[in-house]
């Protein structure tokens, strides 16, 4: 979209856009623009099937987003599905089924992430998109005159050959460590909630749960007096004999920085009924963990030639951790945004096109990510985690309202009460 450089690059190695990281987020990214069309490089670190750190829970946001791409998502194709949400805490114990909504379905779905992302990379490929894997993108490549990124400078293969891609666009879809935001000075905001999560898998009879299991009681135990941790804890059935078994925690306590969130899962596992299974000899993968970027922790989320999609623009939900669904929002959002841009006849009009990129972000998830970033502070209080988990579990119709707003799953038009609710206070905050 730029003028093109004097010595045109081998066609192999150019494209209208490159995309950095074949997760959920480049590979929809990537999807969608291959879909309307346009030549796309998917240039991913790895090669799959490989593990990703993750609970491997789609609420039925995340199933919206595959039925979108076209993913067979059917039980005969081995995806394991779930009616909702059980939730554990304060003695009680309540079962939430998925809202019926007109914009999403009504069940969520579990699978492994070293075949979930395989899956949805070959789909990008299926559409057009040209996938290179072992393909480690290192420093991006800069126009002198305007410090626009017009390409990325990638180790290729085993062999770990230098190969220089070019492209007038990139899209940043590598992640929470985003070296590629990173080395064109998009930094983290520090005013931003952040997560860790921590989790492994057992062979366990509870494998074919057809409801995620989530404890809001986590306990940090080293005081003289317990102190309740803000995040839960997950059982998530994959189907296949095991579960997968984690803990997410916010920033928001003064226990953040001095625990061993390993310890803490070991600790909580070992105080589960014995028949479940969650125990050493039982565990097939050692326990491993990665941070939760949220509610915009990387802005702008356009400048300078380069989109940020996923975790590199800390699109993870503040409410509950979610991110794979707003990967491949993120991801559908981009792809839209660039496609119209690069149907503008002039350089100015492309840019005026992209620079909507973040307005378009923030008004869709601005609002809801302000209030995200207000319950992770109230929770961070270990008497209100304490509260809401006592008394809140008691009240179903609260409860119900809870995971509307915890998951994000109202219908913005014409929907319940609740949705009017939950939609109008994401509407009055600040969408910043
Ligand atoms: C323990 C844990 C549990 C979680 N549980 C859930 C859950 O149950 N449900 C949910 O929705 N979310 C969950 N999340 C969050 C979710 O994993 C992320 O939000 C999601 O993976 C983000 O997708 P992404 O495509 O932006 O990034 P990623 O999935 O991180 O993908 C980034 C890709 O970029 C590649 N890459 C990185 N650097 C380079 C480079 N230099 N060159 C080329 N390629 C590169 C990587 O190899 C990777 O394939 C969890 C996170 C953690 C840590």
């Amino acid at each position: 979209m730029t003028e093109q450089p004097a010595t045109a690059p081998p066609s192999e190695h150019s494209a209208d856009v490159i995309v950095v990281g074949a997760g959920p987020a480049g590979s929809a990214t990537a999807y969608y623009l291959a879909k309307a069309g346009l030549d796309v490089l998917l240039l991913e670190k790895t090669a799959f099937p490989r593990e990703k750190v993750c609970g491997d829970g789609l609420t039925p946001r995340a199933t919206k987003q595959l039925v979108s791409m076209g993913i067979d998502i059917s039980e005969e194709a081995g995806w394991l599905r779930n009616k909702g949400l059980r939730i554990i805490g304060g003695g009680q114990r309540l079962q939430l089924d998925w809202p019926e909504l007109a914009s999403f379905p009504d069940y969520g779905l579990v699978r492994r992430r070293d075949d979930f992302d395989e899956q949805l990379a070959r789909q990008a490929q299926k559409a057009g998109a040209r996938l290179y894997e072992r393909c480690n993108v290192g420093a991006p490549v800069l126009d002198p005159r305007t410090g626009r990124i017009t390409g990325v400078e990638a180790k290729l293969g085993e062999e770990k050959l230098p190969v220089t891609f070019h492209a007038p666009l990139v899209v940043a879809a590598d992640g929470n460590s985003t070296r590629l935001s990173l080395a064109m000075g998009l930094h983290r905001r520090e005013d931003r909630p952040m997560g860790v999560a921590v989790r492994t898998y057992f062979t366990s009879p509870r494998h074919d749960d057809d409801y995620l299991e989530s404890w809001l009681e986590l306990w940090d135990r080293r005081g003289p007096q317990d102190r309740l941790l803000p995040g839960y804890g997950w059982i998530f059935g994959m189907g296949d004999g095991t579960s997968n078994v984690g803990l997410g925690i916010l920033n928001s306590s003064k226990a953040f920085k001095e625990l061993d969130w390993r310890e803490v899962l070991k600790a909580w596992c070992a105080s589960m009924p014995a028949e479940w299974g969650y125990t050493p000899e039982n565990m097939t993968m050692p326990i491993r963990g990665a941070a939760l970027p949220m509610a915009f922790n990387r802005q702008p989320h356009y400048t300078k030639g380069l989109l940020l999609v996923g975790d590199a623009g800390g699109l993870v939900n503040p409410f509950n951790g979610e991110g794979i669904a707003y990967a491949m929002e993120s991801g559908h959002i981009a792809a839209d945004v660039i496609v119209q841009a690069h149907a503008r006849a002039t350089p100015a009009q492309r840019e005026m096109a992209l620079a909507r990129y973040p307005q378009v972000l923030k008004d869709t998830y601005g609002g809801y990510y302000t209030m995200g970033r207000a319950f992770v502070k109230l929770i961070g209080n270990p008497k209100i985690m304490k509260l809401a988990t006592e008394r809140g579990l008691t009240h179903p119709v609260l409860m119900r309202f809870t995971l509307k707003m915890l998951a994000n799953l109202t219908d913005p038009t014409g929907g319940d009460a609740m949705d009017r609710i939950i939609n109008g206070l994401a509407k009055v905050a600040p969408n910043s």
